[in-house]
């Protein structure tokens, strides 16, 4: 069989986030207004509603982390100190570029950051409720929505129309959609991409701006993965254990835990966290009052930051079915309480299905790039 190129279609992803660099200038230059994003729950279609650009603003490197450590505390998690310390240094252009930034209640670290990140940046803190079925935390995080919408507009001097808002559900229902039919890819045995390929299209993804190029190059890869694989093109043995990745925001340098999996015997099928599955997954109710059905999708996120975090045990639960996973390894990033105190019950749900599992913590260093590997390859070794 023959054995494939990587297709040249992903390097269009994997660079992606360093060109959307000038493309931000470019775009400020024009006259456009960015937005700071830093989490899932973020209801991005506000801001392409009101023409304004959003860019995911959580920083995966320890070049700023000394910065920040002089005036946050060391034993805090590394995307919280790397992001402010971005922010302080201005080394991020995205961060520098941003007219507003946007963050959400969600871990005790981040939210107290968001009050020092104010007295430097225009913050705007949305109250996410700690829980997703009570009628009282669905109607708040309902006027949270309409508070941002009302905030944007003010702050851009905008107004969204129903049209605005709801082709903004629509184009990013599009992309949603095409994001799943690319991870639904690697359901196949063997997958027709690494996880290492995979992830770069779903991280590089975020940094481009303009949807309708950005669906047409999805769909571009889609059908490159597809017809490299019907014309028997093999990527992947057969043989490779089928792992699972969940846990904290993985990107950057935490991609070590891929590299430390796929040089093992392993191959990643599936990313539950931010940034894969989890992000893509549940579309916006196009039938539905608008704001009601962002304010909807958004709350029903899975993330150890809810309690319970039903909606992520049901996914993994349904994820380790559908893509057929040998095991599950879950990355923690250091000093991340919930994620952290989580992991009893992510081991106890796979211990009740039978799906071996491990768990790793982290951080945005390079230090413990032996031990994971020692680590994980025993882990996918005694899989069967
Ligand atoms: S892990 Fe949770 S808090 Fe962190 S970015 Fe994702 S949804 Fe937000
Ligand atoms: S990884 Fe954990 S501690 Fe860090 S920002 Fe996300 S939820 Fe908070």
């Amino acid at each position: 069989m023959a054995k494939n190129a990587l297709p040249s279609a992903f390097e269009n992803f994997a660079d992606a986030r360093k060109e959307g660099f000038l493309t931000v200038k470019n775009l400020k230059d024009e006259g456009k207004k960015v937005v700071g994003t830093f989490c899932a729950y973020t209801p991005v279609e506000i801001f392409l509603a009101a023409g304004a650009v959003s860019v995911g603003i959580c920083s995966f490197s320890d070049e700023t982390i000394p910065e920040a450590e002089k005036v946050l505390p060391s034993n805090l998690c590394p995307l919280i100190k790397s992001s402010y310390g971005f922010a302080i240094t201005e080394k991020c252009p995205y961060m520098y570029f941003a007219d507003l930034i946007v963050g959400e209640t969600t871990c005790d670290g981040k939210k107290k950051m968001y009050e020092l990140l104010g007295d430097i940046k225009n913050v705007h803190v949305m109250q996410l409720p700690q829980t997703q079925t009570d009628e009282a935390s669905i109607e708040m995080w309902y006027k949270e929505v309409l508070a941002l919408k009302e905030k944007v507009e003010k702050e851009f001097d905008v107004t969204i129309t129903e049209d605005d808002i709801k082709a903004a559900i629509t184009i990013k229902n599009e992309e949603r959609m095409l994001l799943q039919e690319f991870y639904n890819l690697s359901k196949s045995c063997p997958p027709p991409i690494t996880g290492t390929e995979q992830l770069k299209v779903l991280y590089g993804s975020q940094f481009k701006f303009d949807y309708e190029s950005k669906n047409k190059e999805l769909r571009d890869v889609i059908d490159k993965v597809k017809k490299d694989y019907e014309d028997g093109v093999e990527n992947v043995s057969k043989s490779a254990k089928r792992i699972l990745i969940t846990g904290c925001p993985l990107a950057g340098v935490t991609e070590k835990v891929v590299t430390a999996i796929e040089d093992s015997g392993g191959v990643v099928v599936a990313f539950e966290n931010c940034i894969g599955v989890k992000t893509a997954d549940r579309l916006v109710d196009e039938n539905e009052e608008p704001y009601k059905a962002i304010a909807d999708r958004y709350l029903q996120i899975g993330c150890s930051v809810m309690t319970p975090d039903t909606n992520r045990y049901d996914l993994l639960s349904r994820l380790v079915e559908e893509f057929k996973v040998d095991g599950v390894v879950e990355m923690t990033l250091q000093a991340c309480h919930t994620y952290a105190i989580e992991t009893a019950q992510i081991r106890k749900l796979m211990q009740d299905r039978d799906v071996p599992f491990i768990s790793v913590e982290t951080d945005y260093s390079t230090a413990d790039v032996a031990q994971l590997k020692t680590r994980l390859a025993a882990f996918i070794e005694m899989l069967v």
